[in-house]
């Protein structure tokens, strides 16, 4: 297909926006992105984790630059309180390679990757819908502009999913995450700990939530770590770790009222919801959706920016292949939507398992653990969970 003369219009430029842009510049299309917001998008997020093979690929077909860093480990630890005690046991550990990267990094190394392509900043978009010719038509306070494709990339609260699947609604989990950054400095005092992030990332599980901690890339720090907690909202706002698990896990994770930045580190919070996943409407109206824009998943799955970067793969490859635009996003829908589905519904399992209904963590050993995890997979693969069964020697 002649993606030269194709005009692609990205909804969105944050990752998914961005990692759209690339897809398109790369298949040679004329592409414009309309990003919201007027501010600089870089400090936004903390660490986001990816599964190395998909790391690999996407260095090498030029996405993110491989000058990007990352921080990667192989292992995962799963930690609990010592029944009675205040101490923490490791009931279990399994293979389970990860690459964590720095979201800001991410974003930065993705818009870079973008090159040429027109990115309007402060451009929020009011509208899209379909021209009597088929294609689709993206409004704004500047006007009306047709395109080839919409790609909507405007996160979880997507206006495009709004107007192209009215019909959908979310439905809240009924529990909240926590997320936040701190140095690494602030680990001085933790060396066991520090140790056991520099070749793990760690899930840290309680009744009723877990918390998942790991060494993120930072570019004045080295590495910080990323507590990213969920769980039910306890009486008091304050994070479930606080209070439940031992000193050490648990100082950087308090007082999560909203964004705030201190010496000590970021925290954000935000409640956990689930939306059904919309199929890619293909033509007329030549639109296609993108990761939180398409359906969100629970936290759990780690893997917003994953699925935005194999849906941008997958963009890249529907357009160069053709032979036209209709069945190239004929295509995309056939594979993306099926993926967004499976996460969707993994989201919900995972969240089952490890907050809504946590088994007695303090009773589980390597093989429990190992059945539990297999139950929630239900036969199905993800990267966080790789090899469950395979243990490595500690
Ligand atoms: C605790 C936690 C841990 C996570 N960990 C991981 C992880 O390890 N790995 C992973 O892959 N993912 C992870 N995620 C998910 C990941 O962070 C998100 O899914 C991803 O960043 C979403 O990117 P996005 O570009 O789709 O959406 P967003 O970042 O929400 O961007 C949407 C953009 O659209 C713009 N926009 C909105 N409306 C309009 C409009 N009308 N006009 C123009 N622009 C508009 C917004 O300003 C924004 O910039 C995690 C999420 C959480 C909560």
């Amino acid at each position: 297909m002649a993606a030269a003369a194709l005009r692609i219009g990205v909804v969105g430029g944050s990752i998914a926006g961005c990692a759209a842009a690339v897809a398109g510049f790369r298949a040679g299309a004329d592409v414009t992105v309309y990003e919201r917001s007027g501010a600089e998008l870089q400090d936004r997020g903390f660490g986001i984790v990816i599964p190395p093979p998909l790391h690999r690929e996407l260095v090498g077909s030029g996405y993110p630059d491989a000058a990007m860093v990352t921080a990667p480990v192989a292992t995962r630890v799963w930690l609990t309180r010592e029944p009675g005690g205040r101490s923490t046991r490791e009931p279990a550990r399994h293979s389970s390679p990860v690459t964590p990267c720095t979201w800001g990094l991410l974003w930065r190394s993705l818009r870079a990757g973008a090159g040429a392509v027109r990115y309007l900043r402060g451009e929020p978009v009011t509208s899209v819908g379909a021209a009597p010719d088929g294609r689709a038509v993206i409004t704004t306070a500047r006007g009306e502009e047709p395109y080839d494709i919409m790609v909507g990339a405007d996160g979880h609260a997507s206006r495009t999913r709004q107007l192209l699947a009215p019909g959908l609604t979310p439905e809240p989990a009924g529990y909240l995450v926590w997320r936040g950054a701190i140095p690494l400095s602030a680990l001085a005092d933790h060396p066991r700990e520090l140790e056991l992030l520099r070749g793990a990332w760690v899930t840290l599980g309680f009744p009723g939530g877990h918390g998942i901690f790991y060494l993120i890339p930072g570019a004045a720090t080295g590495c910080s770590r990323t507590p990213s907690t969920a769980g039910r909202p306890p009486r008091r706002m304050r994070t479930p770790i606080r209070g439940r698990t031992y000193a050490s896990w648990r100082g950087s994770t308090s007082r999560p009222r909203g964004r705030r930045s201190s010496p000590t580190g970021r925290i954000g919070r935000r409640p956990v919801t689930r939306w059904p996943t919309s199929r890619c409407p293909g033509p007329p109206g030549r639109r296609c959706c993108s990761p939180c824009a398409a359906g969100v998943s629970r936290p759990h799955t780690a893997s917003g920016a994953v699925k935005a970067l194999q849906d941008a793969r997958c963009l890249e490859r529907v357009l160069r292949e053709g032979p036209t635009v209709g069945a190239a996003l004929e295509r995309y829908a056939d594979e993306r939507t099926a993926a967004g589905a499976h996460l969707v519904e993994l989201g919900r399992r995972m969240g089952r398992a490890q907050v809504e209904e946590t088994p007695d963590r303090a009773a589980m050993g390597q093989d429990d653990v190992d059945v539990w995890f297999r139950d929630v997979l239900a036969g199905t693969r993800h990267y966080l969970y790789e090899r469950p069964g395979a243990g490595v020697t500690a």
